[in-house]
């Protein structure tokens, strides 16, 4: 097997058109080269040889190596905003659900202040309390809009309010029904604590 090494040699030495035998510069040409006409060394058909040779395209591979760096960028950047925003919805709070509105439920009553019926006392969803101990407070998830709920039942006829976090509980209100239509008392009472910044409400009391 001719080494490349030769074989470049080769080309040079057709190219200068000079046997590496015997320095005739006479050469026929047969079958895949070309033979020395007066010693007969055979020399391979350097051009042609070479192109028969799958050739290495360099090009394609320079074309390759950027590909593959954009693909990697793209696939980190995808993660990296993944994780931001894994990270800041961990971090958001939850808004709150909205409340059932079914007609027949809401009409159910017995014995709630104002405009309050058991059908809607019984649909405020109370949302559920997590501890983090990472970071010593409470989040509250799926619990009914606030807002929402005083559309349905009015203004209370009293709040109380905690303005600063403490014991890891958010800042609060708690919001009370006590008087009837008339605005007199009405002997039984509701009670809705809701966060103050989501407004989702976190727990409910019925006497
Ligand atoms: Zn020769």
């Amino acid at each position: 097997m001719t080494s490349r090494k030769i074989m470049v040699r080769m080309g040079i030495i057709m190219k200068n058109k000079e046997c590496m035998n015997c320095g005739s510069t006479n050469f026929h040409r047969i079958t895949n080269g070309c033979k020395c006409d007066y010693c007969g060394t055979f020399y391979p058909d350097f051009e042609s040889s070479r192109q028969e040779k799958p050739s290495i395209d360099y090009t394609n591979r320079k074309n390759i190596k950027p590909n593959i760096i954009i693909m990697i960028s793209i696939t980190l950047s995808v993660i990296m905003l993944l994780i931001v925003f894994l990270v800041l919805k961990s971090n958001e709070e939850s808004t709150p659900q909205s409340i059932s509105t079914d007609i027949t439920q809401l009409k159910a009553n017995d014995k709630f202040p104002g405009k309050w019926t058991k059908g809607i006392y019984e649909n405020v969803v109370v949302a559920t309390k997590y501890y983090d101990a990472n970071n010593e407070k409470y989040s509250f998830e799926n619990g009914a809009s606030y807002e929402e709920l005083e559309k349905l039942v009015g203004k209370p006829d009293s709040v109380t309010t905690w303005e600063e976090e403490d014991y890891g509980m958010p800042p609060r209100a708690t919001a009370t029904w006590n008087k009837n239509k008339d605005n007199e008392y009405a002997g039984n009472s509701v009670t809705i604590t809701y966060n103050k910044n989501t407004l989702m409400i976190t727990d409910k009391s019925h006497y």
